[in-house]
């Protein structure tokens, strides 16, 4: 029987682990994870906000598994022979595969600076969410490094709860002005709604060195924090680069439009992990995985099948969303955008409607 390898348990193999149950298929298939929930980065800034239990935010691994007739390993990949079709997993174990599939997702990057990797709280891999909120809720002077979508909501996320705890909004860090690749108007929108509820906001000042209290600038700035949280944009895993794979400028894994490796066509990769030859400028956001997670099934069972696959084409706008606190939300479709609290409903039905699916009730 074929043998079907999938590493992490991404926003694409949520869907391939779905479809599994739909479709019987004349395969073997295993999971490697290396934590039994997978957590939805749509919804961590209403977790951290308290608008949601960490049970709305997370799928439980094992159940999925188990009700798509997969085996689930807990751990790590490490390494990948593709010459071999084997994958070596931290704990020791050697996978064989026939097909390889891999969506597991970015690290943070930046965090190469004097202290950084010591003191900065950092989300990825997904999993450390709980963590990470529990360390920033307890915090007096917590700092949020980072102006993208990710740091702008956290930040304004955080600075809601302690409001309704009566305490101070929080100090955002960014090196580049706030949200620099939307619009000058959205750009203009979340200004204003940073300045509204009293953020201390410092943009084009970069983080140079951290100390066990102190964030040092490069302009030459002391900002006292007791924790910060590092959310400066997507970093690729060192697997591929360690691995010999094709990679590229910056370590992600090179794939074509249909999502497999040229030189190793048994391998695919979605998400943030890899990157698409004819679409580099590709942003990492969760919603491309999604959008990728169909033809990944297409285009193994084709493989499998010895039949030509499909291609991804990105669109050319995509919805966005971000929470702004008290169930708001900034609404962002091409010149589009809305703050409204319906804009939060939106963004809420969504994501419960995503988490819903793959949520299972099978018990042990
Ligand atoms: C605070 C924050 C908010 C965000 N909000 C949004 C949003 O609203 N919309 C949006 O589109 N994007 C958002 N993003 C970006 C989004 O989180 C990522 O782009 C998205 O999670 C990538 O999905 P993925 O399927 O590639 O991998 P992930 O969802 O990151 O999943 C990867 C999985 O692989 C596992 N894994 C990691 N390493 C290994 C390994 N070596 N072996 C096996 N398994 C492994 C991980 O544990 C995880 O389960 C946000 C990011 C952050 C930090």
């Amino acid at each position: 029987m074929t043998k079907l390898l999938l590493l992490g348990a991404g926003h694409a193999h949520l869907h391939l682990m779905k479809r599994l149950q739909e479709e019987k298929l004349d395969v073997d298939v295993t999971l490697v994870s290396p934590s039994e929930y997978q957590y939805y980065s749509g919804m961590f800034s209403g977790y951290l906000e308290g608008l949601y239990h960490e049970e709305e935010i997370r799928i439980h691994i094992p159940s999925l598994t188990k009700a798509s007739g997969i085996n689930y390993i807990n751990g790590a990949a490490i390494s990948i022979d593709a010459k071999s079709k084997v994958v070596l997993t931290e704990k020791g174990d050697i996978l064989s595969y026939d097909i390889l599939s891999i969506d597991i997702g970015s690290l943070t990057a930046g965090i190469e600076i004097p202290g950084a990797r010591k003191h900065a709280l950092r989300i990825k891999p997904n999993y450390r969410i709980e963590e990470v909120a529990n360390k920033l809720w307890n915090a007096n002077e917590p700092v949020v490094i980072g102006g993208g979508a990710g740091g702008v909501e956290m930040a304004l996320a955080l600075t809601a709860k302690r409001k309704y705890e009566g305490k101070k909004p929080v100090t955002l860090i960014s090196h580049s002005t706030i949200l620099e690749k939307a619009t000058e108007k959205a750009q203009m929108k979340v200004k204003n709604i940073l300045q509204n509820k009293g953020l201390t906001v410092i943009t084009k000042e970069k983080v140079s060195n951290i100390t066990s209290n102190l964030l040092i600038t490069s302009g030459g700035k002391d900002i006292e924090y007791d924790q910060v949280l590092w959310l400066t944009g997507p970093k690729a895993p060192e697997m591929f680069r360690t691995s010999k794979l094709p990679i590229d400028h910056a370590g992600y894994l090179l794939v074509d439009d249909t999502l497999q490796v040229k030189e190793y066509p048994a391998i695919f990769a979605a998400g943030d992990c890899a990157s698409i030859k004819q679409y580099p400028e590709l942003p990492k956001a969760g919603v491309i995985a999604v959008r990728q997670a169909a033809i990944l099934w297409g285009n193994i069972k084709a493989f499998m099948n010895e039949t030509s696959g499909y291609r991804f084409k990105p669109n050319s706008t995509y919805l966005s969303i971000l929470s702004t606190g008290q169930k708001k939300g900034l609404l962002l479709y091409g010149n589009i955008q809305v703050h409204h609290h319906l804009s939060w409903l939106l963004k809420d039905r969504i994501d419960k409607k995503f988490i819903e699916r793959y949520k299972q009730t099978t018990s042990f």
